[in-house]
This record gives structure tokens, C-alpha cells and sequence, in this order.
């Protein structure tokens, strides 16, 4: 609209080319401009593809000024040349070119507009050295210009990926144990609220698995904390991968405790996802110097159905069937009391 609301101009100014420069702004600018717009809109070309037709705009932008003061007859035909000024300010910094098709278009556009000027034979030396250093100058800051916008918009992208990227982190770390790398009592505070949210209108089965490693004061006591603390970290790898293979989760649930939640599994698939944590613990073959043997752990189970019973009370229930373990001789899977000894587990055909 700007470009073509200087034909009011060329009108006053250029009287003798006025029904060319109708063509050219008209017929020829307008056109291009517009299906550069059009193209970009429905079509969302790349980057390149853009910025290419941007400085082809450009370019034909100042050529088709310099073109009519090429050609015209009339004494206020030089001060067509500054429009290029104006061109080139649209074509590289009002439509956000990246600094190198900045370049690009800019210096085509410098070449045109000082060929055709120094051709037009209008100007003496001293004026034309002027016209070269003003466009030599104006090109040099305006690609500054660009720069400077590019330099910006990439730092700005990077804080921002920076801040969500920290973000993520320290959500990731605010669900997690650091020591094992399970998840934190506090997520599972969470992901039972989801669990059981979303339950409500679809009730589904949901299993607790309360494992706790056998005699590990003892192993703390002789082997010292820090081959404490990488037991623990064998033991976590141990039971999240089994857990993961049936798309539980596994948390940490205090001390040498550890906590597997199986969304939509019953009693008799916990069962065997607890018989398997726990061999897998026992082949891990972590030496217990105290117990003349490995490390082993024991294992209570509970299964119930979402959201008739609660996630407090399905852990309470795991946890009465892990004492039962415990005392049984430890090593060992239990499910929750009644459950299993109404037959709905068979742990020898699980094993
Ligand atoms: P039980 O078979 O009855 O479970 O016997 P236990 O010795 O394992 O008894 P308990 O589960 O009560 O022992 C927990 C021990 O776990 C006590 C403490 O020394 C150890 N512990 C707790 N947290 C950590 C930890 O972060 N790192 C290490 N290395 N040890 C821990
Ligand atoms: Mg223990």
C-alpha cells in the first residue's frame, strides 16, 4: 500500500512516465508482493524459500524506481533514487531477513541502484560519489541493523529453551530419589491422585508391590554405607526394569524400602511381577557376607479396584503382607491375607 500510494507522487513528479509507473507498481510490485504474502500464508514455505522471494521483492522493488528515472524527462526524477533508501529498509529489517539473505539482498539492491545511477550519466562525479557513499552507508547499517535483530531473537530463543529446559530438570528432580533414581514418595502422592482421578469413571484394578531388602542393617554395618547405598542402586535397577516391562512405576519408599504401583493390573499379575522382582534381585548376586549368602529381598502384594479402595489403604495392605513375608523367613513374595489363601494366586505356577 505504501509502495503503490507513491503514484500520487509520481503523478506531480513524473507526469511523462505516469502511465508506465501505473504498470509497473500496479502490475508488476503489487502482484509480486501480494503472492509472496499469499504463497507464505497457505503454503508456509521454508525459511529459504521466503527470505529468497523477500529480496527478489526487493530487488524488483528498486529497479522498477530506478527504471523511472532511467527513463524519464523530468527534473525531479532524482529524487526517485531515495525510495530505494526505503525499499531497502522494508525488504531486510521490517520483514525480519536473517543477517546473510540481508546481505544478500541488500548488495544486489546496492549494485542495481549505483549502476543505474552512474549509467543515467545525471550526476557529476562529486554528486555521485555522495550518492555512493550515502547508499554505502546506509547498506552498512542497516545490515548492522539486522545483526543485531538476529543476534537478539537467537538469545532470546536460547533463554527460553534455557528456562524450560531448567525447568524440566527441576521438575524431574523434584519427583525423583536421588540415590536410586526411583521416584520420590511425593510423586507418588501425585500419580495416585491421578491414578485414582481418573478412575472415577472408569474404575480399574491397581496393585501395590512393598518390597524390603532382607538383613540390610547388617549388610550396611559390614560392607559400610557407600556399598550400602549401591546395593540399594542395584536393587532399584533390578525391580524398575521389571516394573517398566508391564508399564509400572516404581518409587522409593523410604530407607530400604521400595514401592511398585501397577495401574491396571490385578493380584495374580502383581504376583508374578513381585516373583520376578524378586529373582531378579537374588541372580543380581550382590554378596551379604552376614547372611553367608546374597542379597535378597521381601515382598508383600495387594490389589484392589480404583476408586472403591485407596491408595493409603491398598500400602497398608502390602505392607501387613510384607511383615507376613518377613516372618515367614524372608526371601520371599506374600500376597495381602484372605487373598491368597482363597486360591486366587498360585505363587509356585507364578515362580
Ligand atoms: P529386615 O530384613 O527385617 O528388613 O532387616 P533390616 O536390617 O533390613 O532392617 P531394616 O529394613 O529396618 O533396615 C533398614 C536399614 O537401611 C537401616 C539403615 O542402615 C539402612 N538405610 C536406610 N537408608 C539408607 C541409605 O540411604 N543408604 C544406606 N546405605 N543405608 C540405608
Ligand atoms: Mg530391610
Amino acid at each position: 500500500i505504501l509502495y503503490d500510494l507513491f503514484l500520487i507522487v509520481d503523478f506531480v513528479t513524473l507526469s511523462d512516465m505516469f502511465h508506465v509507473m501505473i504498470l509497473l507498481r500496479l502490475g508488476v510490485f503489487t502482484p509480486i508482493i501480494l503472492s509472496i504474502v499469499i504463497l507464505s500464508y497457505y503454503f508456509k514455505p521454508s525459511g529459504f524459500i521466503l527470505e529468497s522471494s523477500l529480496i527478489v521483492g526487493g530487488v524488483v522493488g528498486v529497479a522498477l524506481g530506478t527504471i523511472a528515472m532511467f527513463y524519464s524527462e523530468c527534473s525531479y526524477r532524482l529524487n526517485y533514487q531515495y525510495g530505494s533508501l526505503l525499499v531497502m529498509m522494508f525488504s531486510t529489517i521490517v520483514s525480519r531477513l536473517r543477517f546473510r539473505f540481508a546481505v544478500a539482498g541488500l548488495v544486489s539492491m546496492l549494485v542495481i541502484q549505483l549502476t543505474t545511477t552512474y549509467v543515467s550519466g545525471a550526476f557529476d562525479a562529486e554528486t555521485y560519489l555522495g550518492i555512493v557513499m550515502f547508499f554505502a552507508t546506509a547498506c552498512v547499517l542497516i545490515t548492522l541493523t539486522t545483526y543485531y535483530l538476529e543476534h537478539g531473537e537467537r538469545r532470546s530463543f536460547l533463554f527460553a529453551l534455557r528456562g524450560q529446559l531448567l525447568r524440566e530438570q527441576i521438575e524431574a528432580s523434584a519427583r525423583t530419589d536421588p540415590l536410586t533414581g526411583l521416584f520420590n514418595r511425593r510423586h507418588l502422592a501425585q500419580t495416585g491422585d491421578k491414578i485414582w482421578q481418573s478412575a472415577v469413571d472408569l474404575p480399574r484394578a491397581v496393585s501395590v508391590i512393598l518390597l524390603d531388602i532382607d538383613h540390610f542393617k547388617a549388610f550396611n554395618d559390614s560392607q559400610g554405607h557407600i556399598a550400602g547405598d549401591s546395593c540399594l542402586r542395584t536393587v532399584s535397577r533390578c525391580i524398575s526394569e521389571v516394573a517398566e516391562e508391564g508399564h509400572g512405576l516404581t518409587f522409593r519408599f523410604g530407607g530400604d524400602e521400595m514401592l511398585g504401583l501397577l495401574p491396571g493390573a490385578g493380584l495374580a499379575e502383581a504376583m508374578l511381577t513381585a516373583e520376578s522382582m524378586r529373582r531378579g534381585i537374588e541372580n543380581a548376586a550382590i554378596p551379604h557376607p552376614k547372611v553367608d549368602g546374597f542379597v535378597t529381598a521381601s515382598i508383600g502384594v495387594a490389589s484392589g479396584i480404583a476408586p472403591e479402595t485407596d491408595i493409603a489403604s491398598l500400602i497398608a495392605a502390602a505392607d501387613r503382607a510384607l511383615y507376613a513375608a518377613k516372618h515367614a523367613g524372608r526371601n520371599r513374595v506374600m500376597a495381602e491375607a484372605g487373598r491368597a489363601a482363597a486360591g486366587e494366586v498360585d505363587i509356585q505356577a507364578a515362580a
